[in-house]
């Protein structure tokens, strides 16, 4: 007596006619020909997500086997800054460094970095929004990014990374990698990239462009601002500070903004002008 009602559960399935009539899912949707022509132009961008599979194959194709995979993070950053600040200021930064280093590709950004213990939480992770990850998960994570790239072709995997928590596990994940691909490819841990917040760097920096910072005691600067801003201004909230007339970070103010952006984008360049400096002087230490 189980015979009808079978038959009923068999009705209601897709058969295999059906599925493969579906736009966009048929069999021939899933496996394009890996060899077929790019029907159409290649766009200038070089960030991978915003290529289409034939774009970046082509461009593998024509030299540029490098990429950055550079991690921000999710986290407490003050008052004005949105939690994605580090997200933000890499988007400025890794186009700068790959278009002056050439031939190179920006990986999506890695938004998922250590922040503190999740329980009980610790560092950020006692503020809402912040996401942190384990340091294996963290490592595993770089690991399989930087595993798929290879796998399609790019010879040299540049980790850099926005926030300092991110720095151990991209130097221990880059080692790793060498150890594993010999000399079919290499993984490149440029810590001058973060150093640019360290070691009185960044404030020495400030100082030689006329901007004297007084710390107010936020997780935000003069400089994160004014990059964050030459991205989006929505970013740093300059319209809710305007009304309030808190658009200053550190005692300095952030208006005109042309003059903060102008500062912003000398910010990205000298950062891109140390990493792609340090990135080649890494590249002549490990031939
Ligand atoms: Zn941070």
């Amino acid at each position: 007596m189980l015979l009808p009602i079978l038959l009923a559960a068999i009705a209601t399935l897709p058969s295999a006619a059906q599925t493969t009539k579906r736009p966009g899912l048929s069999t021939t949707a899933m496996t394009p020909d890996p060899a077929m022509p790019r029907p159409i132009d290649a766009r200038d961008s070089v960030f991978l997500e915003e290529l289409t599979w034939l774009e970046v194959r082509d461009a593998i194709r024509a030299g540029k086997t490098s990429i950055i995979v550079a991690t921000g993070g999710v986290e407490q950053n003050g008052p004005y800054l949105v939690t994605g600040k580090h997200n933000y200021v890499l988007r400025g930064t890794t186009e700068a460094i790959a278009r002056k280093l050439g031939n190179t590709l920006v990986a999506p950004v890695v938004p998922f970095v250590p922040e503190g213990d999740i329980e009980p939480p610790s560092s950020h992770m006692k503020y809402p929004g912040t996401i942190s990850l384990r340091a294996a998960t963290f490592q595993a994570l770089l690991t399989d990014i930087a595993e798929s790239l290879e796998a399609h072709g790019f010879r040299e995997v540049i980790f850099i990374g926005d926030s300092g928590g991110n720095q151990a596990g991209m130097k221990e994940t880059a080692a790793r990698l060498n150890a594993k691909w010999g000399t079919k490819a290499r993984a490149l841990f440029i810590p001058e990239y973060y150093d640019f917040y360290n070691s009185g760097a960044l404030s020495k920096w400030l100082e030689s462009q006329g901007v004297h910072e007084k710390d107010e005691g936020h997780h935000d600067n003069v400089a994160i601002t004014a990059m964050m801003l030459t991205v989006d201004p929505e970013s740093v909230r300059m319209r809710e500070r305007r009304a309030k007339g808190r658009f200053s970070i550190n005692g300095v103010a952030l208006d005109p903004a042309e003059k903060t952006i102008a500062l912003g984008k000398k910010a990205v360049a000298y950062r891109a002008e140390v990493t792609v400096a340090a990135i080649q002087k890494a590249r002549a230490g490990r031939k």
